[in-house]
């Protein structure tokens, strides 16, 4: 017998949300996460994969799972810190301190439960957290799991930034303060402004923590946003994924040696849940080792990018006002940005629409993440597609 209590929850809740048009149907995909995906026997255009650089389906990289989940097996059978740390998993790790340029870094299972370890293991109770209201949910879930204090900031306002980081410090209230921000900002595709974010926290003596999982084999010829902006020995915390750009699965916390080391014994995601399997760690040395040897994605990626925003911004859509490859068109009114989204799906584009919560209401968008692994007749295809349905929707004229 299950609980009648959570029967009414559940059906009650579900009815609730398709009732209004918030149930998330998810359709499989019969393909990999190429630039092309087949869904329902269909081919579409895929603009919705973080797979930036198409490495998710790089041969070089399947080459090396292959070859490690050979050699080593399929599970690495244990957590880090008993005996499930691998040659492969302590390889990677040197490979991303040398990608990002610190001393040390630190492999956990992804992005999220990197943050869900690494925020806790140094904040508690009696310190303060200085976070941009923007901050992706892993963020925030890290931030609340260390019971630090949130104090959220308006979203790049370096003013609003000065005041909490003046307004915590001044209070004498808090032991340690840390500010906490993406490097790039996912549903506009914006930069932080990182070197008045460590004016500021060289000022006020906060720790810095960044979460670059949009910027990394994006921005700083790779290495991302904190070295975009040259300043690889000013940021506490670089926080990174294996899931995007890297094109595998995991997350990173690179830094100095002594917070690495502290990590190690404190951060429980790593103590308590098994580590990445060796076929994936192998398959992300084997990006990163690309990464670093050549600039030919990102180029490619950056041009793809300029090419589909040029494309757009020309038939008249209003694309925001991004910095990165991330490539918003904003629709505005939240049923018309679904109907959008729908009418593109139907005609060849898989792009997903985006509407409040998740953005502020009216600013409804469908988000394109053009990756270096489309070729010009997918975009130009994508381009015709999207000027038939904004025709038909009045959207564009
Ligand atoms: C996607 C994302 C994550 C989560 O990374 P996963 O490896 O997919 O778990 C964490 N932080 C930010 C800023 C992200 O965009």
């Amino acid at each position: 017998m299950s609980s009648q209590t959570l029967s009414k929850f559940l059906h009650d809740n579900l009815e609730d949300l398709k009732s209004q048009g918030l149930y998330n149907v998810i359709d499989p995909l019969e393909s990999g996460n190429g630039p092309v995906i087949r869904i329902g026997g269909r081919e579409l255009v895929n603009l919705s994969s973080n797979n930036y650089l198409g490495l998710a389906t790089d041969e070089r990289l399947i080459s090396a799972c292959v070859a490690a989940t050979t050699a080593a097996g399929v599970g690495a059978g244990a957590v880090r810190t008993i005996n499930g740390t691998l040659s492969v998993h302590v390889e990677l790790e040197k490979k991303l301190a040398e990608f990002k340029h610190t001393e040390a870094a630190i492999v956990f299972q992804s992005g999220f439960n990197c943050n869900m370890g690494a925020i806790s293991a140094v904040m508690d109770t009696n310190d303060a957290i200085l976070s941009d209201e923007l901050n992706h949910a892993s963020i925030i879930d890290g931030c609340r799991l260390s019971r630090a204090k949130i104090i959220r900031y308006k979203h790049s306002d370096m003013d609003d930034l000065r005041r909490v980081a003046h307004e915590a410090k001044s209070s004498g209230l808090y032991n340690k303060v840390m500010v906490i921000t993406d490097g790039v900002f996912s549903m506009d595709g914006d930069i932080a402004k990182l070197p008045e974010i460590i004016d500021i926290a060289e000022e006020y003596d906060l720790i810095t923590y960044v979460d670059d999982a949009h910027g990394s084999g994006v921005l700083g010829n790779g290495a991302g946003t904190v070295k975009h902006f040259g300043l690889s020995d000013k940021v506490d915390f670089q926080i990174g994924t294996l899931s995007k750009a890297i094109g595998v699965v995991g997350g990173y916390v690179a830094g100095k040696q002594e917070l690495i080391d502290w990590l190690k014994v404190r951060a429980r995601p790593f103590l308590f849940s098994t580590s990445m399997t060796p076929g994936s760690a192998a398959a992300c040395i084997t990006a990163l080792d690309i990464l670093m040897t050549s600039t030919e994605l990102q180029e490619r990626l950056w041009d793809n990018g300029n090419y589909f925003k040029q494309g757009l911004n020309r038939l008249g859509f209003d694309i925001g006002h991004s910095e990165t490859p991330i490539t918003p068109c904003i629709i505005g009114e939240e049923v018309l940005t679904q109907t959008f989204s729908r009418r593109l799906y139907e005609e060849g584009i898989y792009a997903k629409s985006i509407v409040f919560p998740t953005v502020p209401k009216g600013t409804g968008r469908v988000r394109n993440m053009p990756t270096s692994a489309h070729t010009r007749e997918m975009l130009d295809r994508a381009l015709a597609i999207y000027e038939k349905v904004g025709r038909e929707l009045s959207i564009i004229s």
